[in-house]
């Protein structure tokens, strides 16, 4: 047993295949073969070959099958007891995935035989490509079927191969089988082609391949590789994840600051204008006492100047009854007039004399005053002679009685 073969052998025991293969058997076609490897994904070999036999029984053709409702495929399944709608419900995943997979193969080869896979290489490669829900490792099953005696060789294996270093690619497949077999432990060939198609299917994909799950990477030259590119990739996805993060809080945080200034914005706005509201209402409440109580003054003016005019037309009439009254007594009254002016002018007349006479008394008073006037004024005269006569006479006497 060579190195590689002892590696091969190592990491096919590695591998979990999803699902089991059916044993083959000669008497069913390549489509037959198929549907049970399908059915085996949700049920026994057992039971697949049972729902085989009543899907057989029930449709003339697979075309028929295909376009039949799931409920309808999936009363004809035998892997689930019971019954009604929960039967059919429980049934339904397989029957799906049977409908898909004759839809697919359908579309592919516009037949429903997989005849296809018994022609030259390149046709089958491309064929199996492109029957993804299929997958290699059934596809290649159905291959060796096709191909009995000769190991299923594919593109992807060759691929998985290559990249764990355990042989060289080729695009022929004779040097692909050449390089392979070999390396297949105790001839156990379709599980070994099964297992690494497996991982052909899930992991090692011909442009991204998923190292970091694949069980195999530890012995892959390629996808320690890829594997240390990938957790570099992962480290800085995850700094960019933890900036974004930190930038999401901070914009969070941002944003809540913002949401909190508008909202009090908002609040203070609101304040103002109900402020404003509030004095508009204020000012239309003292507009409307201001004419409230210019129209209770307007009213009360108008009430007192009707009061007044009605007043002065009272004082009218009351002065125009005084006036028919007085103009009733008016000629008794133009004689006792006449009557005091008489006596008036008789007095008059009397002051008038009595003025006359005063008048002449004045005037005989007024000249005896003069006449006074006149006596004194001749005594004065008279006086400076007798008073000097009085001296002489004084001086004799003195002279004698010395
Ligand atoms: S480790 Fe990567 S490259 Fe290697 S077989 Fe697996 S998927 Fe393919």
């Amino acid at each position: 047993m060579s190195k590689k073969s002892e590696t091969a052998a190592r990491l096919q025991k590695k591998i979990k295949p999803r699902w089991k293969l059916p044993k083959a058997r000669e008497e069913r076609g390549l489509l037959e073969s198929g549907v049970v490897a399908l059915l085996m994904r949700h049920m026994s070999e057992a039971k697949a070959e049972s729902s085989l036999k009543a899907l057989l029984a029930a449709y003339d053709d697979w075309n028929e099958a295909r376009v039949s409702q799931v409920q309808e495929i999936a009363g004809h399944l035998r892997h689930e007891a019971g019954r009604g709608i929960g039967l059919l419900a429980k049934r339904e995943p397989a029957a799906r995935d049977l409908k898909r997979w004759l839809q697919e193969v359908f579309q592919q080869t516009h037949s429903l035989t997989l005849n296809e896979l018994g022609e030259d290489h390149q046709s089958t490669s491309r064929l199996m490509g492109n029957l993804s829900f299929t997958g290699l490792a059934t596809s290649s099953w159905l291959l060796g079927l096709a191909h009995p005696g000769e190991m299923p060789v594919h593109s992807g294996l060759v691929r998985v191969f290559d990249r764990l270093g355990l042989m060289t690619r080729t695009s022929s497949p004779n040097k692909a089988r050449e390089a392979l077999g070999p390396l297949v432990p105790g001839g156990h060939t379709m599980a070994f082609v099964h297992a690494f198609s497996e991982i052909a299917d899930l992991y090692c994909e011909s442009r991204r391949p998923l190292c970091q799950d694949c069980p195999l990477v530890d012995d892959c030259k390629m996808g320690k590789k890829v594997y240390k590119e990938w957790k570099v990739q992962q480290a800085r996805l995850a700094e960019r994840r933890k900036k974004e993060e930190e930038r999401a809080a901070k914009q969070a945080v941002i944003d809540e600051r913002r949401r909190l200034r508008d909202e009090e914005r908002a609040r203070k706005r609101a304040e103002v204008e109900a402020r404003k509201r509030e004095r508009a209402a204020e000012q239309m409440r003292k507009k409307a006492r201001a004419a409230s109580q210019k129209k209770a003054a307007q009213k009360k003016a108008t009430q007192e100047k009707a009061a007044a005019k009605k007043a002065a037309q009272k004082k009218a009439a009351r002065k125009k009854a005084a006036q028919k009254k007085v103009s009733k007594k008016a000629p008794a009254k133009k004689a006792a007039r006449k009557s005091s002016a008489k006596k008036a002018a008789v007095k008059k007349a009397v002051k008038k004399v009595a003025k006359k006479a005063a008048a002449k008394k004045a005037v005989k008073k007024a000249a005896k005053k003069a006449a006074a006037k006149k006596a004194v004024k001749k005594a004065a005269k008279k006086a400076p002679a007798k008073k000097a006569a009085k001296k002489v006479a004084k001086k004799k006497t003195s002279k004698q009685k010395a």
